[in-house]
């Protein structure tokens, strides 16, 4: 229950004609509750409320609507910083701004600036929205920075200007709240959700920090581009039997472009909570454990001068409290170490202790940037002056614009343009190491503010061989150890090593180029190509209007030119010259007059009725599938258990694609008991002969990565899984891209080139004896980016296959095709593998 508002919501109350800020409330006069209490829990929209009223209400705090979620909901900053600071906001910002780029500035400036400026820390608050405890924490912290008048709060607010994101996915925060609320009281009060706390990439929604494909990861970087925080302090929880709180320093390997000034501070500053927690008395403090500082994907912070301190928080079941005995805790964290001098005996684990938790390391990390407030400056503005007069190689990546796929280039580049880096183009041809390239090639050069982000993402990754003990198999990195966007976008780069000159101009925004139609009058049709993901996009469109649209499956001859197999056709028809007009409009695609019929066979493509499995064990990979569907405008339906039990399948769909599921997660489900009935159990037995007889009445069925297993195993495939439960020691592929060799004559590869990249993680490797192989690993290392050993279990087997199967098809993608949102080269697969399901080859 919430309590009555004891003030009105007015902004201030007038007393003889004084200005008076209304009296600033205690979490717990608002919520009715105090924070962290057992099984209370404030949902998104008390924590807005709280947060408009202390705006409202104090001098210190600022709170600013960064945007909309992906759900529409406000997504909040809390700038918080002495009433003297506020006066002087710009001002300050504009310092962060200068001393993030010291090519605006002369080292005697800067030296003015680091007097005077201020700390800039970041908080964002339960990134994961089950990780509750700091967003409810984070009204507390903001209270007591509005109220408090000890000193040391007086050093914090006049020192360092504190931007609190109480919730970095307040979708998420009131997703999980609701369900709780829900369930409370039941036997599955503090059960996991059975859906994704984020509308499409659920817990990813931390791996997106150079992608941004997210809404939230796109708001923060506004946040952070507007203000270069020095440090920022990403709040997590973990699983509940190990240490109380983790805190940096991280264990190797750091991504190699991160500047060790940068490691030293993360160190320093993680060692500085944990002492100040262990004063405290808070037992349980642990660093230098299991979390490592590789991806970009969780720390855009480490290429942009900031350091990234991750705590993470024991958990409770969300708000009920749990009970350990010390018995029942890992053995790692019984005894005292390096790491941890004062182990956690123990006991009764609350909400509230996560937010006591929470509290204390965000004061540590607020005290240690106001008294250390120089030298987070100093060294901020040495990291980028560094950065900026660089001379060792690389030079520079160079972009060509004629490109394969020339929006998936332009939507690379303004990835990077959205991480601060800077391109430029050239204006004239040149010579670099040997070679020539032409005018309007792009140039990153690395020598500026953020070349390090540029290049952790342009250059290939050599991960470290790190091992526990001579012989032991690699130290299992805690997350995927490739990100070359290049590899994963399908997009040439060159890396160039010494110095060239050439004119050039900065590009403050690079815009995709036009499509176009050469008209044709009286045509039989239009051509287009098969290489870019627009391609694909205009297929959509066009398919959808009832255009009758081909794929070419052999060369032909038109236009006094050769078009490859692939090639799209649609027929003319009343319309469809406004129709293309309105495409190129949008879409980077080249549509040609065909005047004559060629004589050739071709495969007739139908909207396809494409269903997506969606389990209630929530799956990140069913999210994002759903995702690049949207964005690719695939029209689809989500299928639940109950509708692969209910059988008939044929009847709604032609294709049904199964996101990387676990075959007994597909069969089984979550079992009974642990969910609220309805949510309980998989497709089952029934289920399992309904997707049978779906695919031999002639559906299609397209399974992603690790969901092969099911259709091998449960239909009897002559297929077998080469590195099936292999251990590290002889099979090991941590999320690295890796080289293959395309089937361009399959359908499926159509607009491929013959050598191609995937991203491999927690695959299959498909050894046939049934079976087209359409995608296959080479004789050679495949290795582009990351890390493998054991390769030769992948020489010359099959990493997609196609597979007839009674009047359908079984296509097995053994990889994740969609990874991330970020395998743009690979998306083309995926959708390839829909039309494939219904096309019909005939003659054209
Ligand atoms: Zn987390």
């Amino acid at each position: 229950m919430r309590k009555k508002k004891i003030v009105p919501c007015a902004l201030m109350l007038i007393f003889l004609g004084h200005v008076v800020f209304a009296k600033i409330q205690k979490p717990e006069e608002v919520l009715g509750f105090k924070v962290g209490t057992d099984k209370k829990v404030a949902d998104m929209h008390q924590i807005l409320d709280y947060f408009k009223k202390l705006d409202r209400a104090s001098k210190r705090i600022m709170v600013k609507e960064v945007g909309k979620t992906t759900m529409g909901n406000p997504f909040i900053v809390a700038i918080i910083t002495s009433p003297e600071n506020h006066k002087n906001l710009e001002k300050y910002r504009r310092y962060q701004q200068l001393l993030a780029d010291p090519r605006k500035i002369s080292d005697k400036e800067a030296e003015e600036i680091i007097s005077d400026g201020k700390a800039v820390v970041m908080i964002n608050c339960s990134l994961h929205a089950s990780e509750i405890g700091a967003s409810q924490m984070s009204m507390e912290l903001a209270y007591d920075l509005a109220t408090g008048n000890d000193k040391k709060t007086k050093e914090i607010l006049d020192k360092v200007i504190l931007l609190l994101v109480p919730m970095h996915n307040p979708d998420g925060i009131q997703m999980v709240v609701d369900w709780y609320k829900k369930n409370l009281g039941t036997k599955y009060e503090g059960g996991r959700m059975p859906w994704l706390y984020h509308k499409y990439v659920g817990h990813d929604n931390n791996r997106d920090w150079y992608m941004f494909t997210q809404i939230e990861s796109r708001l923060t970087i506004k946040i952070h581009n507007a203000w270069h925080p020095q440090i920022i302090l990403d709040m997590h929880q973990m699983g509940s039997r190990g240490a109380r709180i983790f805190v940096p320093p991280y264990v190797d390997p750091y991504e190699p472009n991160v500047d060790p000034i940068l490691r030293q501070e993360a160190g320093m500053m993680g060692t500085f909570i944990a002492s100040e927690l262990t004063a405290e008395g808070k037992a349980g403090v642990i660093h230098s454990n299991r979390y490592d500082a590789w991806t970009p994907a969780r720390a855009y912070h480490h290429y942009h001068g900031g350091i990234r301190i991750l705590t993470e928080v024991a958990s409770v079941k969300l708000a009920t409290p749990i009970t350990l005995k010390f018995e029942e805790l890992a053995n790692r964290v019984k005894k005292p170490s390096v790491k941890m001098p004062m182990p956690w005996k123990g006991g009764k684990w609350t909400l509230r202790d996560i937010v006591d938790y929470d509290y204390s390391a965000a004061q540590a990390v607020l005290i240690n940037a106001a008294r250390l407030r120089r030298n987070w400056l100093q060294n901020f503005y040495k990291i980028h002056k560094k950065a900026v007069t660089r001379t060792e190689p690389p030079f520079a990546f160079l972009i060509t614009a004629d490109q394969r796929d020339c929006s998936t280039a332009v939507k690379m580049m303004n990835v990077l343009q959205m991480g601060g880096v800077e391109i430029h183009q050239a204006k004239e041809s040149f010579w670099a190491e040997g070679h020539q390239y032409p005018e309007g090639t792009y140039i990153v050069y690395i020598a500026q503010p953020y070349g390090g982000f540029a290049k952790a993402l342009l250059e290939h990754q050599d991960y470290p061989d790190i091992r526990e003990y001579p012989g032991a198999p690699l130290k299992t990195p805690y997350d995927v150890v490739a990100h070359t966007l290049p590899l994963l976008m399908g997009v040439d780069v060159t890396q160039v090593e010494k110095p060239f000159k050439v004119k050039s101009a900065f590009l403050s925004k690079i815009a995709k180029p036009e499509g176009k139609i050469e008209i044709a009058n009286n045509a039989f049709g239009y051509v287009w190509g098969h290489e870019t993901n627009d391609d694909i996009v205009a297929l959509n469109r066009l398919v959808n209007k009832g255009y009758s649209v081909f794929w070419s499956s052999e060369e032909f001859e038109a236009r006094e030119k050769n078009y490859p197999p692939g090639t799209m056709i649609v027929q003319h028809k009343k319309g469809l010259i406004g129709d293309l007009q309105s495409i190129v409009k949008d879409l980077y695609v080249h549509f040609e007059g065909l005047m004559v019929k060629p004589e050739i066979k071709a495969y007739e493509l139908k909207p396809v009725r494409l269903g997506l499995y969606k389990s209630w064990m929530a799956s990140m990979d069913e999210g994002w599938t759903r995702w690049v569907l949207e964005q690719y405008e695939f029209p689809y339906e989500s299928v639940f258990n109950k509708d692969i039990r209910r059988g008939n399948l044929n009847q709604d769909f032609d294709v049904i694609i199964f996101p990387d599921i676990k075959e007994n997660i597909i069969i089984n489900g979550i079992p009974e008991g642990n969910v609220p009935p309805e949510y309980a159990g998989g497709i089952g037995e029934v289920g399992r002969k309904n997707i049978k007889e779906f695919t031999q009445n002639g559906g299609t069925l397209i399974t992603l990565n690790s969901a092969s297993e099911f259709p091998m195993n449960q239909f009897y495939l002559n297929i077998e899984n080469r590195v099936r439960n292999m251990d590290r020691k002889s099979f090991f592929v941590p999320g690295s891209i890796l080289k293959v060799l395309n089937d361009t004559n399959h359908p499926i590869a159509y607009g491929y080139e013959r050598d191609g990249a995937i991203f491999f993680r927690r695959s299959p490797v498909f050894a046939l004896r049934e079976g087209k192989g359409v995608v296959r690993y080479p004789v050679q290392n495949p290795l582009l980016s990351g890390w493998v050993n054991g390769e030769k279990y992948l020489h010359n087997n099959s990493a997609l296959v196609d597979v007839p199967f009674g009047e359908g098809k079984i296509i097995l993608i053994g990889f994740p095709v969609q990874y991330r949102g970020q395998a743009h080269a690979t998306f083309k697969i995926l959708f390839n593998s829909i039309y494939y399901g219904t096309a019909i080859l005939g003659k054209l």
